[in-house]
C-alpha cells in the first residue's frame, strides 16, 4: 500500500500525513493477518482431507472384509467430527472478531455448573482410563456468568486434559473462592507443555510439538476461544505446566458482590 511522503510535508499537512500513514499501516497489519488466518485454516483443513481421501481410496481399491470397512468409516468419522469442531470453533473466531457475538449473563451457582459438568464428561474420561474428580465448596459459590459458554470453556480445557494424559490418569476440577473472585483450576497428570512453549499456548492455531505426538487431529484454536470467552466475563485465564508431570490450567472468574 502506498504511503504518502509526510518527510516533505510541514505544520497541520504533515500531521495529516502522519496520521493517514498510520491508517494505512493498520490496514495493511490487518490484511496481513487475514492472509496468515486463511493459509492457516486450509492448512487445518487439508491434513484431515487428504487423510479422509487417502484411507477411502485404499479401501475402495479392492474387495476387502467387512471389518476393514468398518475401519474406515470409523476412521473416516474421526476425521469428519474434527473438521465439523474445526468449523464451530472457525465460526465463533470469526462472529467473535466482527463484535457479533452477544453473551447472555445470569447468577449461576458455580458449584452446581461443575458438578453437572463434570458429570456428563467422564463418560468420555472413562472411555481414556482416566479418572475425573471434582472438588468443590459446599455452601454455593455464585458468579456473573454466560453458563453456555463457560460451559465451552470448561469443556475445552477438560477435553485438552483427556486428550494429553495417558491411561490411567487422573484429571482434578477444583473450585475455590477468594475475597472477589472464583477460580476453576482443571489439572492433569498428563505430557504437559514445553516451557518455550507455555506463552504461546492460547496464541490461535498453536500446537505444541508434544501435542502434535500426543494426538495429530488437534486444531489449536480450543485456548484462543476459551481465553476470548474469559476474558468476556472480564476474568483470567493461566496456565502452568511441566513436561512429564502434568498441567493446571487456571480460570479466575469476579464474583457477584
Ligand atoms: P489443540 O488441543 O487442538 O492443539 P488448544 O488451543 O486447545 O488446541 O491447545 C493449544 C496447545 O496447548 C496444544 O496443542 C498443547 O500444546 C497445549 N495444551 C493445551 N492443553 C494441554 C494439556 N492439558 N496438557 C498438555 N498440553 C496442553
Amino acid at each position: 500500500m502506498k504511503r504518502i511522503p509526510a518527510a516533505e510535508l510541514s505544520g497541520e499537512a504533515r500531521d495529516v500525513a502522519d496520521f493517514l500513514n498510520a491508517r494505512l499501516d493498520a490496514i495493511a497489519a490487518a490484511e496481513k493477518e487475514q492472509l496468515q488466518f486463511i493459509a492457516d485454516v486450509s492448512h487445518e483443513l487439508r491434513t484431515p482431507l487428504t487423510v479422509l481421501r487417502g484411507s477411502l481410496e485404499v479401501v475402495l481399491e479392492e474387495e476387502r472384509p467387512s471389518e476393514e470397512y468398518r475401519e474406515a468409516i470409523g476412521n473416516a468419522l474421526l476425521e469428519i467430527r474434527h473438521l465439523s469442531r474445526l468449523a464451530q470453533n472457525l465460526l465463533f473466531l470469526t462472529r467473535g472478531q466482527s463484535g457479533r457475538i452477544t453473551l447472555s449473563f445470569a447468577n449461576v451457582d458455580l458449584v452446581k455448573f461443575l458438578s453437572d459438568l463434570t458429570r456428563e464428561l467422564t463418560p468420555a474420561a472413562a472411555d481414556h482410563e482416566i479418572s475425573l474428580e471434582v472438588f468443590v465448596p459446599e455452601e454455593p459459590v455464585r458468579a456473573f456468568i454466560d453458563a453456555d459458554r463457560m460451559q465451552q470453556v470448561l469443556h475445552n480445557l477438560i477435553e485438552n486434559a483427556i486428550r494429553y494424559t495417558k491411561a490411567g490418569g487422573a484429571i482434578r476440577v477444583r473450585l475455590t473462592e477468594t475475597p472477589g473472585e472464583a477460580r476453576l483450576e482443571v489439572s492433569d497428570n498428563g505430557i504437559g507443555i514445553a516451557t518455550r512453549d507455555v506463552p504461546l499456548v492460547f496464541e490461535r492455531f498453536f500446537r505444541g510439538d508434544l501435542a502434535r505426538r500426543a494426538y495429530p487431529g488437534g486444531s489449536g484454536l480450543g485456548l484462543s476461544i476459551a481465553r476470548w470467552i474469559v476474558e468476556a466475563h472480564k476474568g483470567r485465564i493461566e496456565v502452568a505446566s511441566r513436561v512429564g508431570e502434568g498441567t493446571t490450567f487456571t480460570v479466575k472468574l469476579p464474583l457477584v458482590v
